[in-house]
């Protein structure tokens, strides 16, 4: 942060990353904003389009198109870079696709000697966030997937909804990979201070527990269900994004579902997964330990054993040089 000044570089302009640049302009995230994409006359465009809006913005911040260089003083680098899913492909089979992309991209940034927190949200995110801290050889901490912060805000939403309570009072979080494995540890589900499944309990005749299962399988689909709908998500993981970038940027230590580094945490170690974690200027400052049940235990592990899988499989793990 030269100045005090907020740098913020975006690697690819495609729809969520842009979701994300003009959410972070109309919440006034950052200070200086750089767009960066392989299609260079695209980035100019949308640095036009958005500076264009600046007018009726509650903010000044500066906008432009750049290169790799401007990486070396700032304090985030987002990586929004890739192709997109197609209806019905799994966020896996992305892999192969988009790990090339970000091998290239990571290069560059490292070359420019960037020293801050990488926010990455191509998918599949959280073997892509692995394969960042691989390539980058930057502390752990600094290295942030997007993870299930989405996938959480959705199902607050829709716990709000059941339940007719403001989303905000709603304390549950999903948690394992950013995709089918994901799940929700519903002993640990709050609404104010009571489980979800002790209200379930003492309302049968209004509330069921099959009626949150089906609240936490509709939470799994709804990326599918959008990109069958209109072929890609973007607005919802752009202001995810910008959530992630605040709680940086402004040091708040907000507790989100971010993917990180497990070291040590439920007997994981390197897989990048989501879970609760506490988030800072220098990216993750540590994680909060949920006391999971047996069961809940067991369905984060196979989540983690799943993705430590797929990431050996592909052989990025050895493929890499740490620079
Ligand atoms: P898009 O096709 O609209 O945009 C991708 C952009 O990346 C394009 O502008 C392209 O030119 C650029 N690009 C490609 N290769 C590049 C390179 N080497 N260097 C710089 N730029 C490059 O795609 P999108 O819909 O914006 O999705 C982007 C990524 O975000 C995908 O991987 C998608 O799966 C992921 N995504 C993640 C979440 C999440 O919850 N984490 C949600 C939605 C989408």
């Amino acid at each position: 942060m030269e100045n005090g000044s907020k740098k913020v570089v975006l690697i690819g302009t495609g729809f969520v990353g842009m979701s994300y640049a003009y959410a972070a302009l109309n919440q006034n995230a950052c200070d200086m904003l750089v767009l960066i994409d392989k299609d260079k006359k695209k980035a100019e465009g949308e640095a036009m389009d958005l500076n264009h809006g600046l007018a009726f913005a509650q903010s000044h911040m500066k906008i432009w198109s750049g290169d790799y260089d401007e990486c070396s003083n700032a304090d985030i680098v987002a990586i929004c870079a890739g192709v997109s899913q197609k209806p019905g492909e799994s966020r896996i089979s992305l892999l192969r696709r988009n790990s090339e992309i970000l091998a290239d991209i990571v290069g560059n940034v490292s070359s420019a000697g960037f020293k801050g927190v990488f926010l990455i949200a191509s998918n599949p995110v959280d073997i892509l966030a692995r394969m960042v801290s691989e390539l980058s050889g930057l502390p752990s901490e600094r290295i942030i997937g997007t993870g299930t912060t989405l996938d959480t805000a959705r199902l607050r939403y829709l716990l709000g909804d059941y339940f007719n309570v403001d989303p905000r009072n709603v304390h549950a979080y999903v948690i394992g990979e950013h995709g089918n494995s994901e799940f929700v540890p519903w002993s640990q589900a709050m609404i104010a201070t009571k489980t979800v499944l002790s209200i379930c309990d003492d309302n049968r005749s209004k509330y069921s527990y099959e009626s949150i299962v089906k609240i936490e399988d509709d939470v799994r689909c709804a990326a599918q269900k959008i990109i069958e709908a209109k072929n890609a998500t973007y607005y919802g993981i752009g202001m995810a994004m910008v959530r992630i970038t605040k709680a940086i940027l402004g040091d708040e230590n907000s507790i989100l579902t971010v993917s990180a580094m497990m070291t040590g945490e439920y007997g994981q170690n390197n897989v990048f997964v989501g879970s609760p974690c506490i988030v800072g200027r220098n990216g993750i400052k540590s994680k909060i330990r949920l006391p999971l049940n047996d069961y809940e235990l067991k369905t984060f592990n196979e989540s983690c054993m799943f993705l430590d899988d797929v990431f050996k499989e592909i052989g990025l793990a050895n493929s890499t040089t740490k620079k």
